[in-house]
Order: C-alpha cells, then structure tokens, then sequence
C-alpha cells in the first residue's frame, strides 16, 4: 500500500511583486517593440525564465559593447549603477528600467548617506548584481562585508564618526543584526537603514516555520538566485533533509525513503509552475499525497 505523505507548501511561495513587475514589463517590450531587445545581466535570477524569454526575443547580455541605436535594454529588478544608465543613454538605446522599488530605495539612501558624509557599509553578497548598483552609487566611499567579523578586519580605524548602514534586500535579518553589532563599538554615530524587503521577510519567516515540523524540505529556485540559497541556508538550520532544486526532475526517491512530510517553497524568482510540477513529480513518484497549502 502507498505510503501517505504530506505536503505542505509555506506561504508567499513563488515570485515576488518586484519580479512580477520586471517580467511584465519584458514581456510587453516582446510584443511591443520592433527592435532588438536586451536585459541587462539575466533579468531574474532563474534559468527557466530566461531561457522562456529568449524565445520570445529578449537576449541576456553583459556588456554594453554590441548595443546601438533604437535597441532597447532593460534593467532587471536587481537595478543598475548610475554609470551603465549613463552610458546606455548616450548610445540612444532606449532604456526600460524595471528596478524593483525597494532595491530604487537602498539607492536613495546610499545617496543620502553620501552627501552626508558618511562612511557606508554595504552588507551582501560581494558578486551579486544588486550589491554592485548599491555600491557604485556610493561613488567610492562603500564597503561591501558579509560578517560582523569582516567588519572587524576591514574597519581599521578604532573609531569612525559617522558610519551608515544600508543592506542588500534579500539578506538575512540576523546578518544585520550581526554586523550592526560589530559596527557599533567602532562608530561615534551609527545610522542602519534595514532595506531588506517586506517580501524576503515573510518568505524566510514562513520557509522556517515550515521546515521545523518537516522530514524534508524542497526549496524550489534558481542556484544563481540570491534569496533562494538564503532560503536554503534557513531551511538547513532547521531541517537536514532540505534539498535546492530547480526542476522536479531533480527530486530524488532516496531523499523521501523515511519521510512522511514534506514542505515545499520557492524562491522570489521561481514561477508557480515549476513549483505545482514539483508537486505532480511528487505524486508520481507513487505515494498517498494528502496536498495541504499553508495559509
Ligand atoms: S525580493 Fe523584494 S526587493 Fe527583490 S525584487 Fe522581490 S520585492 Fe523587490
């Protein structure tokens, strides 16, 4: 007899409202402009959705180089720096800028904090497209760390008068908890704007809950996906059992031998699809599935 198993999905699963907004606004540049489009860099951070828009005329690129006159280039939602925004005006490519707004935020304060006259520390992953546009807006004055023992390393100077603090939007809360902690001793003034969104939040908060009560937990998204390997990251603490996968088919019988319950959730990039087919790879992989969605 089939053994029953249980599924739940955590809650918020699936794309968030910055990359519903970057998406449409690719798709309608497909079906409305004549020319050749671009995304700068991929415009979302999962290879299905790429390759999806690929077909329907945009192309990833990474340089500025081919670019002319008339093409169209679109910023993804991890935003840009000022000066690719510069350089692609003065080509006459026409420019679709789909930064998500709380990214658009984290650059408005790395501005503030500039004029100001205010050491800024960045915190994120140093290689990470959203961290550079953060960091080119600080015109030289950012430091990117990733630990409160980066800080120690990297902030010679004993005491520093004015430190600002902005983070990447999809980091952990506890990291900026972590370097805010390590920055304090060091600054006679410190001011932290906590930029990670609502969005990220609710997602890692409902992504914990889920894997504390589960045998395995299956994190659906992009490898390349900032906010899906911190979703691993999460789910590991609380559950060993926990997978990242891209695709169904990379879900292995091995992992679900002793399991009775699963919890599935997706990063901010992943679409709803690739998610309901993990829950149809789960079916037919021949088990009882009792399929229970969190509110
Ligand atoms: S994760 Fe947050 S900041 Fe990033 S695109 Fe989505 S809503 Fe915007």
């Amino acid at each position: 007899m089939a053994r029953k198993l249980t599924i739940k999905l955590a809650c918020g699963s699936g794309f968030c409202f910055g990359v519903k907004k970057a998406l449409r606004m690719a798709e309608d540049a497909a079906e409305n402009h004549r020319g050749r489009i671009y995304t700068y860099g991929a415009i979302i951070h999962n290879p299905q959705v790429v390759a999806q828009l690929e077909e329907k005329g945009v192309a990833e690129i990474y340089s500025l180089r081919g670019l002319r006159r008339g093409d169209v280039l679109i910023i993804s939602a991890h935003g840009s720096s000022p000066e690719i925004l510069r350089k692609a005006k003065t080509k006459g490519v026409s420019i679709i800028d789909a930064t998500c707004p709380f990214v658009a935020r984290g650059h408005d304060f790395i501005s503030l904090l500039y004029k100001k006259g205010y050491e800024i520390i960045i915190i994120g992953d140093r290689d990470h497209r959203e961290v550079a546009g953060l960091l080119a807006c600080s015109a030289g004055r950012g430091k990117v760390v990733t630990s409160g023992k980066e800080v120690k390393k990297r902030l010679k100077k004993s005491r520093v008068r004015k430190i600002g603090v902005v983070c990447q939007t999809t980091q952990r809360t506890e990291l900026l908890l972590e370097v805010v902690a390590a920055l304090l001793p060091k600054a006679q003034e410190l001011r932290v704007f906590n930029t990670i969104c609502d969005a990220t939040r609710r997602r890692q908060d409902s992504a914990r809950e889920l894997a504390v009560c589960v045998d395995v937990m299956l994190i659906v998204g992009g490898r390349n996906s900032a906010n899906t390997q911190r979703l691993l990251e999460i789910c590991k603490e609380e559950c060993r059992g926990s997978y990242l996968i891209e695709v169904a088919g990379e879900i292995k019988a091995s992992w679900l031998r002793t399991a009775t319950k699963i919890g599935i959730t997706g990063g901010a990039s992943t679409p709803r699809d690739l998610i309901d087919d993990v829950i149809k790879k789960l079916r037919n992989m021949g088990c009882d599935l009792k399929f229970r969605s969190e509110k």
